[in-house]
């Protein structure tokens, strides 16, 4: 199918051609003529998928007819994290570049009074996170009763972010005189719900996710003792060709070390969290689109929906730990047909990690050596091992998207930690990553374990991303975490590596990280 047969104005259909588009993505197909008919979408497509196209491109040809007034939106795009509401704007611009139509942007991080002219302008297009815009509307800057077009972008993030008591309170601004566009990755049942309440008669669009068909990312999962991971990051980066790499941590503070620790090291790295401000992470960005930065160290919150077409490579610093999350970041690279790589570095513990996320996305990840590292095994009492599947493996053994095995460089002395890790490792105990001691790299019998009850994976709302945190919530352990400290009482006060406390979304509750060491010290 063409771009010409879907029913786009020609203006559009050249800035399509020019951005060098010659073939509508499948989300595009089936969604723009159906938009363009003014009815309302449901649709299940993820990043990576043409998603943002497929409402933007239509979109512009809906609104070239017609005014904006002073501080009544035509339109409305909500957007999870400053980053995906950028890239928007960026897609308005490169596409709506034979139109006039107006734009504004509320996000946080930016200056009210800019965003408040730009209102006062007249805007055709609004695009916000959820946050932001409440804020304009406290302010009386912003009325919301003249959007003819919702869109609502990334709602399982929404979810996952505590947005959703803001975007319900958005969607009751609204006239339901309006078309609405509805766009998740997934459809748990409370976002089939709320699509339910916001939708009218929807067409349903569905897409499958680009990393669990796409046969062009080529996988690689090393299992490395946890104080290791830094130098087996350090020999994998060496021994592949990078053009350009994401870095992914669970958690923000290790951003920043492990940041400083590649600087050390000589590469060439740049860092993004959500503790920066916004025009030094819209800084960073565009030094790593331009290629000024090569290899970009950051959080989930921080980096979602990152587009950049053309990256190299992943690497999974931790596993990630919610499996969806991994199918997230392994999609930031094999865009556009190219082939990406990604790599994860799993510590004996992320075991059970990793058997979630295989079990999510239907194989093996396929296990490599790190070169001139010895390959050790999954703690068998951490899940994946319970079974006996934990060694660290070589590519090829068993299932496994893809047959690639990382080259194994000659073996070195290990490199002297610089002064930046010995620092960090010399922290108080509760401002460190746990480290579980160390563990021979000898390979270990599988312990004879009842087999562990699968329980329901508990998502904390995430607040980093947000403009102001506008609720507090105390953040309850996971299920899964409580009922492992039942089954394990021996390990009860033990700081997990799986705890989100520290994750970049969590809130500081109490004494936050400032926590004094005795009280971080395990009691016995
Ligand atoms: P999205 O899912 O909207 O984040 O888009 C993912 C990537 O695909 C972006 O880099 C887009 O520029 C690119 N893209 C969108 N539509 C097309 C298309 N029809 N052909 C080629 N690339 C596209």
């Amino acid at each position: 199918m063409s771009f010409e047969s879907l029913g786009l104005s020609a203006p559009v259909l050249q800035a399509v051609s020019e951005k060098g588009y010659t073939q509508p993505t499948p989300i595009q197909e089936k969604a723009i003529p159906i938009v363009l008919m003014g009815r309302d979408i449901l649709g299940c497509a993820q990043t990576g998928t043409g998603k943002t196209a497929s409402f933007v491109l239509p979109m512009i040809d809906i609104l070239a007819e017609g005014r904006a007034k002073a501080r009544m939106p035509r339109s409305l795009i909500l957007e999870p994290t400053r980053e995906l509401a950028a890239q928007v704007a960026e897609n308005f611009e490169i596409y709506g570049k034979n139109h006039k139509l107006n734009m504004a942007l509320l996000i946080g991080g930016v200056s009210f009074e800019d965003q408040e002219r730009a209102l006062e302008r007249g805007v055709d297009v609004l695009i916000a996170t959820p946050g932001r815009l409440l804020d304009h509307f406290e302010r009386g800057k912003v009325l919301l009763n003249d959007v003819k077009v919702l869109v609502i972008d990334e709602a399982d993030r929404m979810l996952d972010m505590g947005f959703i008591p803001d975007v319900e309170r958005i969607v009751g601004l609204l006239s339901p005189m309006r078309q609405t566009l509805f766009f998740s990755a997934t459809m748990p049942p409370e976002i089939k719900r709320l699509a339910d309440r916001f939708l009218s008669n929807p067409k349903e669009v569905t897409v499958s996710a680009p990393a669990s068909t796409g046969k062009n990312i080529v996988q690689g999962l090393a299992v490395v003792p946890e104080e290791d991971k830094r130098e087996a990051l350090r020999r994998l980066i060496k021994d592949q060709d990078i053009k350009n790499a994401i870095v992914f941590c669970n958690r923000k503070r290790d951003v920043a070390i492990l940041q400083g620790s590649l600087k050390k090291h000589g590469f060439n790295a740049g860092a993004l969290h959500g503790d920066m401000s916004q025009p030094a992470r819209m800084e960073t960005l565009e030094k790593f689109k331009q290629g000024e930065i090569q290899i970009l160290v950051a959080s989930d919150v921080a980096a979602r929906g990152l587009d950049i077409t053309d990256m190299s490579h992943v690497f999974n610093f931790d596993v990630p730990f919610s499996p969806e999350d991994y199918v997230h970041r392994i999609g930031r690279t094999g865009r556009a047909g190219r082939t990406g790589h990604s790599f994860t570095l799993a510590s004996p513990d992320e075991g059970g990690l990793v058997e979630a996320i295989e079990k999510l996305i239907g194989s093996d990840i396929p296990r490599v050596e790190v070169p001139g590292m010895d390959a050790v095994a999954f703690d068998p009492s951490e899940g994946r091992g319970r079974r006996g599947r934990g060694r660290g493996r070589p590519a090829g053994g068993r299932g496994g998207r893809s047959g690639e095995r990382a080259p194994r460089a000659p073996r070195r002395e290990r490199e002297p930690k610089p002064e930046a890790e010995v620092q960090a490792e010399r922290a108080p105990r509760a401002e460190r990553p746990h480290r579980e001691p160390r563990r021979e790299a000898r390979p270990q019998e599988p312990r004879q374990h009842e087999p562990r009850q699968h329980e329901p994976r508990h998502r904390e709302p995430r607040h980093e991303a947000r403009d102001e945190p506008r609720h507090e919530s105390r953040h309850e352990p996971r299920a899964e975490g409580r009922a492992h400290r039942e089954r394990r009482p021996e390990r009860r006060e033990r700081p997990s590596r799986h705890d989100r406390h520290d994750r970049d979304e969590a809130v500081p509750m109490g004494l936050g990280d400032h926590v004094p060491a005795f009280l971080a010290r395990p009691t016995r």
